[in-house]
Protein backbone atom coordinates (compact mmCIF):
# COMPACT_ATOMS: atom_id res chain seq x y z
CA UNK A 1 0.00 0.00 0.00
CA UNK A 2 1.63 3.52 -0.98
CA UNK A 3 1.91 5.96 1.40
CA UNK A 4 -0.60 8.36 1.84
CA UNK A 5 0.27 12.20 0.47
CA UNK A 6 -2.67 13.31 1.67
CA UNK A 7 -2.07 13.96 5.99
CA UNK A 8 -3.70 16.67 8.17
CA UNK A 9 -1.69 19.38 7.42
CA UNK A 10 -3.41 19.62 3.91
CA UNK A 11 -6.74 19.19 5.14
CA UNK A 12 -7.43 22.73 4.81
CA UNK A 13 -5.86 23.48 1.26
CA UNK A 14 -7.79 20.35 -0.15
CA UNK A 15 -11.16 21.51 1.51
CA UNK A 16 -10.96 24.63 -0.07
CA UNK A 17 -9.79 23.07 -3.57
CA UNK A 18 -12.47 20.96 -3.88
CA UNK A 19 -14.84 23.67 -2.69
CA UNK A 20 -13.91 25.96 -5.40
CA UNK A 21 -13.73 23.56 -7.67
CA UNK A 22 -17.60 22.43 -6.62
CA UNK A 23 -18.94 25.91 -6.90
CA UNK A 24 -18.04 26.17 -11.00
CA UNK A 25 -18.42 22.67 -11.67
CA UNK A 26 -21.48 21.32 -10.01
CA UNK A 27 -24.23 20.06 -12.35
CA UNK A 28 -27.75 22.07 -12.30
CA UNK A 29 -29.39 19.12 -10.90
CA UNK A 30 -33.38 19.58 -9.71
CA UNK A 31 -32.47 18.90 -6.44
CA UNK A 32 -30.24 21.62 -6.12
CA UNK A 33 -32.69 24.94 -6.28
CA UNK A 34 -34.06 24.02 -3.34
CA UNK A 35 -33.37 24.22 0.45
CA UNK A 36 -36.21 21.93 1.30
CA UNK A 37 -35.22 19.27 3.30
CA UNK A 38 -38.46 16.79 1.61
CA UNK A 39 -37.25 17.62 -1.81
CA UNK A 40 -33.65 16.43 -0.45
CA UNK A 41 -34.38 13.66 1.01
CA UNK A 42 -37.05 12.50 -1.60
CA UNK A 43 -33.68 12.92 -4.41
CA UNK A 44 -31.48 11.23 -1.77
CA UNK A 45 -34.29 8.39 -1.49
CA UNK A 46 -33.98 8.20 -5.36
CA UNK A 47 -30.79 8.73 -6.13
CA UNK A 48 -29.56 5.68 -4.00
CA UNK A 49 -29.21 2.32 -6.58
CA UNK A 50 -29.87 4.53 -9.36
CA UNK A 51 -28.25 7.09 -11.95
CA UNK A 52 -28.76 10.54 -11.60
CA UNK A 53 -30.06 10.96 -15.16
CA UNK A 54 -32.69 8.10 -14.64
CA UNK A 55 -33.70 9.81 -11.38
CA UNK A 56 -34.52 13.75 -12.74
CA UNK A 57 -37.84 12.83 -14.57
CA UNK A 58 -38.95 10.80 -11.62
CA UNK A 59 -38.21 13.09 -9.04
CA UNK A 60 -39.70 15.79 -11.10
CA UNK A 61 -43.13 14.39 -11.34
CA UNK A 62 -43.00 13.02 -7.67
CA UNK A 63 -42.80 16.68 -6.50
CA UNK A 64 -45.43 17.55 -8.69
CA UNK A 65 -47.72 14.79 -7.87
CA UNK A 66 -46.45 14.84 -4.13
CA UNK A 67 -45.19 18.44 -3.08
CA UNK A 68 -45.54 18.10 0.40
CA UNK A 69 -44.62 16.01 3.07
CA UNK A 70 -48.18 16.17 3.93
CA UNK A 71 -49.21 15.65 0.57
CA UNK A 72 -47.08 12.38 0.33
CA UNK A 73 -48.84 10.84 3.91
CA UNK A 74 -52.20 11.59 2.70
CA UNK A 75 -51.61 9.11 -0.30
CA UNK A 76 -52.47 5.83 -1.42
CA UNK A 77 -49.74 3.77 -1.87
CA UNK A 78 -50.73 2.45 -5.00
CA UNK A 79 -50.70 5.86 -6.41
CA UNK A 80 -47.15 6.35 -4.64
CA UNK A 81 -46.28 3.13 -6.15
CA UNK A 82 -48.14 4.15 -9.74
CA UNK A 83 -45.28 7.51 -9.56
CA UNK A 84 -42.39 5.52 -8.91
CA UNK A 85 -43.07 2.74 -11.53
CA UNK A 86 -39.64 1.71 -13.28
CA UNK A 87 -37.73 3.13 -10.74
CA UNK A 88 -37.40 -0.49 -8.88
CA UNK A 89 -36.07 -1.14 -5.81
CA UNK A 90 -39.68 -0.07 -4.31
CA UNK A 91 -39.33 -0.78 -0.59
CA UNK A 92 -37.63 2.53 -1.13
CA UNK A 93 -41.21 3.98 -2.25
CA UNK A 94 -43.13 2.43 0.53
CA UNK A 95 -40.39 3.15 3.04
CA UNK A 96 -40.45 6.69 2.23
CA UNK A 97 -44.49 6.80 2.19
CA UNK A 98 -44.73 5.04 5.56
CA UNK A 99 -41.54 7.67 6.79
CA UNK A 100 -43.90 10.42 5.69
CA UNK A 101 -46.83 9.33 7.53
CA UNK A 102 -44.72 9.35 10.70
CA UNK A 103 -43.34 12.35 10.13
CA UNK A 104 -47.06 13.89 9.86
CA UNK A 105 -48.29 11.81 12.99
CA UNK A 106 -45.55 11.92 15.23
CA UNK A 107 -43.34 15.50 14.06
CA UNK A 108 -46.32 17.86 12.31
CA UNK A 109 -45.12 17.47 9.19
CA UNK A 110 -42.04 18.84 9.65
CA UNK A 111 -38.92 16.77 9.18
CA UNK A 112 -37.16 16.19 12.15
CA UNK A 113 -33.74 18.34 12.30
CA UNK A 114 -32.25 16.05 14.89
CA UNK A 115 -29.98 13.03 13.38
CA UNK A 116 -31.06 10.34 15.53
CA UNK A 117 -34.44 11.43 15.41
CA UNK A 118 -34.69 11.36 11.68
CA UNK A 119 -32.57 8.17 11.20
CA UNK A 120 -35.42 6.03 13.24
CA UNK A 121 -37.62 7.14 10.43
CA UNK A 122 -38.61 4.11 7.98
CA UNK A 123 -36.00 3.49 5.32
CA UNK A 124 -33.69 5.94 6.57
CA UNK A 125 -30.34 4.10 7.05
CA UNK A 126 -26.74 6.13 7.81
CA UNK A 127 -26.16 7.09 3.97
CA UNK A 128 -29.61 8.79 3.93
CA UNK A 129 -29.78 10.43 6.88
CA UNK A 130 -26.11 11.96 6.77
CA UNK A 131 -26.85 13.42 3.31
CA UNK A 132 -30.47 14.94 4.69
CA UNK A 133 -29.25 16.35 7.41
CA UNK A 134 -26.26 18.01 5.59
CA UNK A 135 -27.29 18.69 2.84
CA UNK A 136 -30.89 20.51 4.03
CA UNK A 137 -29.36 21.50 7.42
CA UNK A 138 -25.46 21.85 7.05
CA UNK A 139 -24.60 19.82 9.78
CA UNK A 140 -21.14 18.00 9.96
CA UNK A 141 -21.81 14.37 8.60
CA UNK A 142 -20.04 12.75 6.35
CA UNK A 143 -21.79 10.95 3.59
CA UNK A 144 -20.40 7.82 2.27
CA UNK A 145 -21.73 6.50 -1.02
CA UNK A 146 -20.31 4.09 -3.79
CA UNK A 147 -18.58 7.78 -5.37
CA UNK A 148 -17.20 8.64 -2.26
CA UNK A 149 -15.59 5.55 -1.39
CA UNK A 150 -13.94 5.37 -5.45
CA UNK A 151 -12.54 8.87 -4.59
CA UNK A 152 -11.42 8.47 -1.02
CA UNK A 153 -9.29 4.56 -1.84
CA UNK A 154 -7.69 6.55 -4.94
CA UNK A 155 -6.99 9.77 -2.71
CA UNK A 156 -5.56 8.01 0.04
CA UNK A 157 -4.16 4.37 -1.28
CA UNK A 158 -7.02 2.33 0.86
CA UNK A 159 -6.83 -1.12 0.40
CA UNK A 160 -9.94 -2.10 1.60
CA UNK A 161 -12.77 -3.44 -0.66
CA UNK A 162 -14.47 -0.43 -1.55
CA UNK A 163 -17.68 -3.45 -1.95
CA UNK A 164 -16.93 -5.34 1.38
CA UNK A 165 -19.43 -4.77 4.05
CA UNK A 166 -16.19 -5.00 6.92
CA UNK A 167 -14.13 -1.98 5.48
CA UNK A 168 -17.49 0.56 5.57
CA UNK A 169 -16.32 1.62 8.43
CA UNK A 170 -12.76 2.24 7.45
CA UNK A 171 -14.37 4.39 4.86
CA UNK A 172 -16.51 5.86 7.00
CA UNK A 173 -14.04 7.22 9.34
CA UNK A 174 -11.37 8.65 6.48
CA UNK A 175 -14.74 10.58 5.48
CA UNK A 176 -15.52 12.06 8.84
CA UNK A 177 -11.61 12.92 9.11
CA UNK A 178 -11.80 14.78 5.39
CA UNK A 179 -15.10 16.67 6.18
CA UNK A 180 -15.12 20.37 6.21
CA UNK A 181 -16.99 20.88 9.14
CA UNK A 182 -17.62 24.29 8.18
CA UNK A 183 -19.13 23.73 4.56
CA UNK A 184 -20.64 20.21 5.35
CA UNK A 185 -23.18 20.27 2.41
CA UNK A 186 -21.10 22.15 0.29
CA UNK A 187 -18.35 19.28 1.27
CA UNK A 188 -20.29 15.95 0.90
CA UNK A 189 -21.98 17.24 -2.23
CA UNK A 190 -18.25 18.03 -4.02
CA UNK A 191 -16.84 14.71 -2.83
CA UNK A 192 -19.93 13.01 -4.53
CA UNK A 193 -19.56 15.12 -7.87
CA UNK A 194 -16.02 14.86 -7.75
CA UNK A 195 -16.33 11.05 -8.21
CA UNK A 196 -19.40 11.31 -10.48
CA UNK A 197 -17.54 13.64 -12.72
CA UNK A 198 -13.81 13.08 -12.65
CA UNK A 199 -12.63 10.53 -10.19
CA UNK A 200 -14.94 7.80 -12.55
CA UNK A 201 -14.68 4.19 -12.14
CA UNK A 202 -12.76 3.86 -15.21
CA UNK A 203 -10.78 6.66 -16.84
CA UNK A 204 -10.61 9.21 -14.19
CA UNK A 205 -9.86 12.44 -15.47
CA UNK A 206 -6.84 13.56 -13.34
CA UNK A 207 -5.93 16.39 -15.49
CA UNK A 208 -8.51 18.08 -14.64
CA UNK A 209 -8.73 17.10 -10.79
CA UNK A 210 -8.63 19.90 -8.11
CA UNK A 211 -7.18 17.99 -5.62
CA UNK A 212 -4.68 15.92 -7.85
CA UNK A 213 -1.61 17.21 -6.18
CA UNK A 214 -3.03 15.47 -2.76
CA UNK A 215 -4.08 11.87 -4.43
CA UNK A 216 -2.01 9.17 -3.36
CA UNK A 217 -3.14 6.28 -6.45
CA UNK A 218 -1.78 9.58 -9.05
CA UNK A 219 1.85 10.15 -7.30
CA UNK A 220 2.02 5.93 -7.95
CA UNK A 221 0.45 5.84 -11.39
CA UNK A 222 -2.70 3.57 -9.89
CA UNK A 223 -5.16 5.25 -10.43
CA UNK A 224 -6.64 1.90 -12.50
CA UNK A 225 -5.67 -0.43 -9.48
CA UNK A 226 -7.53 1.28 -6.64
CA UNK A 227 -10.45 1.17 -5.59
CA UNK A 228 -10.03 -2.57 -4.93
CA UNK A 229 -13.28 -4.75 -4.93
CA UNK A 230 -14.36 -8.51 -3.60
CA UNK A 231 -14.66 -10.58 -7.01
CA UNK A 232 -18.66 -10.29 -7.82
CA UNK A 233 -20.69 -13.41 -6.36
CA UNK A 234 -22.42 -15.02 -9.63
CA UNK A 235 -26.48 -14.37 -8.97
CA UNK A 236 -28.83 -17.58 -10.14
CA UNK A 237 -31.10 -17.41 -12.28
CA UNK A 238 -34.90 -18.73 -11.97
CA UNK A 239 -37.53 -20.14 -14.35
CA UNK A 240 -40.19 -18.43 -13.69
CA UNK A 241 -43.91 -18.96 -15.61
CA UNK A 242 -46.65 -16.22 -15.77
CA UNK A 243 -50.29 -16.58 -17.16
CA UNK A 244 -51.69 -13.46 -18.70
CA UNK A 245 -55.86 -15.17 -18.16
CA UNK A 246 -58.43 -13.82 -20.17
CA UNK A 247 -62.32 -14.38 -19.28
CA UNK A 248 -64.94 -12.03 -21.67
CA UNK A 249 -62.54 -10.25 -22.86
CA UNK A 250 -60.92 -8.99 -19.52
CA UNK A 251 -57.62 -9.78 -18.21
CA UNK A 252 -56.86 -11.26 -14.34
CA UNK A 253 -54.13 -8.96 -12.33
CA UNK A 254 -53.25 -9.57 -8.64
CA UNK A 255 -51.62 -7.14 -5.96
CA UNK A 256 -48.64 -8.38 -4.01
CA UNK A 257 -48.57 -8.29 -0.15
CA UNK A 258 -46.72 -5.18 0.70
CA UNK A 259 -44.29 -6.68 2.95
CA UNK A 260 -41.63 -7.98 0.62
CA UNK A 261 -39.93 -8.00 -2.56
CA UNK A 262 -41.86 -6.16 -4.94
CA UNK A 263 -44.74 -5.51 -2.29
CA UNK A 264 -48.07 -3.74 -3.28
CA UNK A 265 -47.37 -3.96 -6.78
CA UNK A 266 -49.75 -5.34 -9.27
CA UNK A 267 -48.97 -8.63 -11.32
CA UNK A 268 -49.88 -11.63 -13.78
CA UNK A 269 -50.46 -14.78 -11.44
CA UNK A 270 -47.82 -16.82 -12.15
CA UNK A 271 -44.49 -18.23 -10.16
CA UNK A 272 -41.24 -20.71 -10.06
CA UNK A 273 -40.97 -23.54 -12.59
CA UNK A 274 -39.87 -26.58 -10.33
CA UNK A 275 -37.89 -29.22 -10.99
CA UNK A 276 -38.88 -31.69 -13.68
CA UNK A 277 -42.15 -29.22 -14.24
CA UNK A 278 -42.36 -27.50 -18.00
CA UNK A 279 -43.30 -23.44 -17.95
CA UNK A 280 -46.51 -24.78 -18.78
CA UNK A 281 -47.19 -27.34 -16.52
CA UNK A 282 -45.79 -24.43 -13.74
CA UNK A 283 -48.06 -21.99 -15.77
CA UNK A 284 -50.92 -23.77 -15.21
CA UNK A 285 -50.39 -24.94 -11.54
CA UNK A 286 -49.19 -21.74 -9.87
CA UNK A 287 -52.61 -20.13 -11.35
CA UNK A 288 -54.80 -22.58 -9.33
CA UNK A 289 -52.93 -22.58 -6.38
CA UNK A 290 -52.63 -18.83 -6.47
CA UNK A 291 -56.27 -17.64 -7.64
CA UNK A 292 -57.86 -20.93 -7.42
CA UNK A 293 -58.50 -21.08 -11.37
CA UNK A 294 -58.40 -23.65 -13.80
CA UNK A 295 -56.48 -22.86 -17.27
CA UNK A 296 -56.03 -23.80 -20.59
CA UNK A 297 -52.36 -22.48 -22.26
CA UNK A 298 -53.46 -21.03 -25.37
CA UNK A 299 -50.31 -19.83 -26.59
CA UNK A 300 -46.76 -18.76 -25.61
CA UNK A 301 -46.59 -14.83 -25.66
CA UNK A 302 -42.87 -14.09 -24.96
CA UNK A 303 -39.70 -14.81 -23.51
CA UNK A 304 -38.84 -12.36 -20.68
CA UNK A 305 -35.24 -11.89 -19.01
CA UNK A 306 -35.26 -9.47 -16.12
CA UNK A 307 -32.30 -8.66 -13.23
CA UNK A 308 -32.75 -7.72 -9.75
CA UNK A 309 -29.87 -7.06 -7.15
CA UNK A 310 -29.52 -10.83 -5.97
CA UNK A 311 -31.02 -12.73 -9.07
CA UNK A 312 -32.31 -13.07 -12.63
CA UNK A 313 -34.97 -14.14 -13.67
CA UNK A 314 -36.43 -15.98 -17.29
CA UNK A 315 -39.57 -15.61 -17.11
CA UNK A 316 -42.04 -17.39 -19.73
CA UNK A 317 -45.55 -15.42 -20.65
CA UNK A 318 -48.27 -17.70 -21.40
CA UNK A 319 -51.75 -16.36 -22.98
CA UNK A 320 -53.99 -18.73 -20.73
CA UNK A 321 -58.38 -18.81 -21.62
CA UNK A 322 -60.25 -19.04 -18.07
CA UNK A 323 -61.65 -22.96 -18.13
CA UNK A 324 -63.48 -22.99 -14.30
CA UNK A 325 -62.91 -21.79 -10.64
CA UNK A 326 -63.66 -18.49 -9.16
CA UNK A 327 -60.86 -16.41 -7.74
CA UNK A 328 -60.00 -16.92 -4.15
CA UNK A 329 -56.43 -15.69 -3.37
CA UNK A 330 -53.80 -17.83 -1.60
CA UNK A 331 -50.70 -15.08 -1.45
CA UNK A 332 -52.06 -12.07 -3.14
CA UNK A 333 -54.02 -9.58 -1.31
CA UNK A 334 -56.51 -8.27 -3.82
CA UNK A 335 -57.38 -9.13 -7.60
CA UNK A 336 -59.26 -7.51 -10.58
CA UNK A 337 -60.19 -8.28 -13.60
CA UNK A 338 -59.67 -5.43 -15.89
CA UNK A 339 -59.91 -3.69 -19.77
CA UNK A 340 -56.30 -4.39 -21.98
CA UNK A 341 -57.31 -0.05 -21.88
CA UNK A 342 -56.79 0.10 -17.98
CA UNK A 343 -53.65 -1.36 -17.76
CA UNK A 344 -51.72 1.88 -17.58
CA UNK A 345 -53.69 2.71 -14.23
CA UNK A 346 -52.12 -0.34 -11.78
CA UNK A 347 -48.03 -0.26 -11.10
CA UNK A 348 -46.21 -3.05 -11.91
CA UNK A 349 -42.96 -4.74 -11.33
CA UNK A 350 -40.14 -4.26 -14.60
CA UNK A 351 -40.44 -7.97 -15.61
CA UNK A 352 -44.48 -7.51 -16.43
CA UNK A 353 -43.58 -4.07 -18.02
CA UNK A 354 -41.27 -5.66 -20.54
CA UNK A 355 -44.50 -7.49 -21.96
CA UNK A 356 -47.50 -5.74 -21.29
CA UNK A 357 -47.00 -3.69 -24.81
CA UNK A 358 -47.40 -7.07 -26.53
CA UNK A 359 -50.91 -6.99 -24.64
CA UNK A 360 -52.14 -3.60 -25.95
CA UNK A 361 -51.41 -4.69 -29.83
FE1 LIG B 1 -9.25 10.50 -8.78
FE2 LIG B 1 -7.26 11.04 -10.48
FE3 LIG B 1 -8.23 12.96 -8.86
FE4 LIG B 1 -6.81 10.95 -7.88
S1 LIG B 1 -6.11 12.51 -9.30
S2 LIG B 1 -8.72 11.78 -7.02
S3 LIG B 1 -7.44 9.26 -9.19
S4 LIG B 1 -9.33 11.89 -10.52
Amino acid sequence: MPKPLLNKSHYPHFRRKLREWFRTARRELPWRNTADPYAIWVSEVMLQQTQVSTVIPYFEAFLRRFPTVQALAEADLSRVLKVWEGLGYYARARNLHRAARRVVSEWGGRIPEQYSQFRKLPGVGEYIAAAVMSIAFDQPRAVVDGNVRRVLARLLGMEAPVNDPRAAKAYRVAAEALLDREHPAAFNQAMMELGALVCRPRNPRCGECPVQRFCTAFAAGQQEYFPRRLPRRQIPEYPIAVGVVQRNGRLLITRRAEAGLLGGLWEFPGGKVREGESPEQACVREIAEEVNLQVRIRSHLTRVRHAYSHFRILMDVFLCEYQGGEVRLNGPVEYRWIAPEEIDAFAFPGANRKFIPLLRR
